[in-house]
């Protein structure tokens, strides 16, 4: 994974660089960035850049060895001593086995489930998935990882002891081909207090070694580790950045991609899922909501209910930060008008939501579906939730006469 497949980031991108260039490295970093904004992939690809032959000027390329006497095309011009590179090569032997995520100097660690009773799961057997999960979903979160590794429902992903011991073995060891070492931990905040077994390594490291700890939230990382760490900030992603992502990498149609990134909140991830689950949906769903709530009454705002419930936390968190979106966007058209730029679609809804409630009541609204999202992240009972909210939201807008009509 080379600079140039990450979405977005120029800026972390060319202070990583010259962190390497001007020697100003620390041995422990910690990449911060939320959910979707590409963290684990910068980490990854910047560990190509520190293994690369052509970065490490250990490459003989055309460039270095000037024009050549047989006739070959003309080399592009050499890259003076000032000229910096930018990124990994992406075609000497270590970018190879960095891609093929087989490097023998990088090493992985990151959460994992026990599938039997008694059974002390390290990062190394799970590496079959984890090379898979890095091809085909790096922008994906802890949640995707888990589902994609677990057997049993509610397996809950854990860096155990068992994991930090192997780290320590393997940094002991020698690096085979790189002049660093390199051990990428993936959600540190999974690691509980067995990461104090881990202080030691990171404040004094063997020769050469280099950790790089991806976190979300470092709230949740062990703060002892993290004052131990050069902070690397990485941020949310630009609405723009996401949209074109979504055009050149997942082949969307550029008016969904535009509607899409719009509500993702510079989240990569967010953005793809949404694209799954076409906006249509939701919309047929929330009206289903409102309308219940608001003309069909009790037993249309149980079935809704049963029917919400059923699709998991992942999609009703969706749904919730999409009508979040509605409502932002109805305040937004409200007091700015025509000025607002939005679809001919959203408009019409936003029209309707300004119908049913004004703005304290919208900003109540707001706030009460954030707290549903919230709830949800932390495992409440779905059924038990929406039934809550649906009867909260009924107080809020209930003296407001509705016609949610199609
Ligand atoms: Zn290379």
């Amino acid at each position: 994974m080379q600079f140039t497949n990450i979405i977005g980031q120029s800026s972390v991108k060319q202070q990583l660089a010259e962190l390497v260039q001007h020697n100003r490295l620390s041995h422990a970093l910690l990449f911060l960035g939320k959910e979707g904004s590409g963290a684990l992939p910068l980490a990854i690809a910047f560990a190509q850049y520190i293994v690369c032959e052509k970065v490490n000027g250990k490459h003989s390329t055309a460039q270095q060895q000037g024009p050549s006497l047989f006739g070959d095309a003309e080399p592009e011009p050499a890259i003076s001593a000032a000229e910096v590179i930018n990124d990994a090569c992406g075609v000497c032997s270590a970018c190879l086995k960095t891609i093929q995520l087989v490097h023998p100097d990088i090493h992985f660690s990151y959460p994992t489930v026990t599938k039997k009773a008694g059974e002390k799961p390290i990062a190394t057997d799970f590496i079959t998935e984890w090379r898979e999960f890095i091809k085909l979903n790096s922008y994906g979160n802890l949640f995707d990882w888990i589902e994609q590794i677990k057997e049993k429902e509610n397996s809950q992903g854990k860096i155990t002891a068992e994991e930090c011991n192997e780290i320590i073995r393997k940094l002991s060891l020698k690096s085979f081909e790189s002049e660093y070492k390199i051990l990428i931990m993936w959600m540190p905040e999974m690691l509980g207090t067995e990461g104090n077994k881990l202080l030691k390594l990171i404040e004094e490291p063997p020769p050469n070694t280099l950790f790089i700890l991806v976190a979300e939230n470092d709230a949740l990382v062990l703060q002892t580790i993290v004052s131990r760490c050069q902070l690397i900030k990485v941020p949310s992603l630009d609405t723009k950045e996401i949209e074109e992502a979504l055009i050149s990498r997942n082949k969307t149609e550029p008016a969904i991609a535009r509607q899409v990134a719009s509500v993702s909140e510079g989240n990569y991830r967010e953005a793809l899922q949404l694209v799954q689950h076409a906006e249509e949906d939701w919309q047929s769903l929330l009206r289903e909501w409102l309308n219940a709530i608001l003309k069909t009454g009790p037993v249309a705002q149980t079935k809704w209910v049963e029917d919400v419930s059923r699709l998991g936390r992942e999609k009703q968190k969706q749904f919730l930060r999409y009508f979040n979106h509605l409502l932002e966007q109805a305040i937004h058209y409200r007091i700015r008008g025509e000025e607002l730029v939005i679809g001919e679609k959203e408009r019409d809804f936003a029209e309707r939501l300004n119908k049913i409630a004004g703005i304290e009541q919208q900003q109540a609204i707001i706030e009460e579906l954030d707290r549903a999202s919230y709830y949800i992240e932390r495992n409440a009972h779905g059924k038990m939730l929406f039934h809550a909210l649906t009867i909260k939201l009924y107080h809020i807008i209930q003296d407001k006469i509705v016609f949610l009509e199609n």
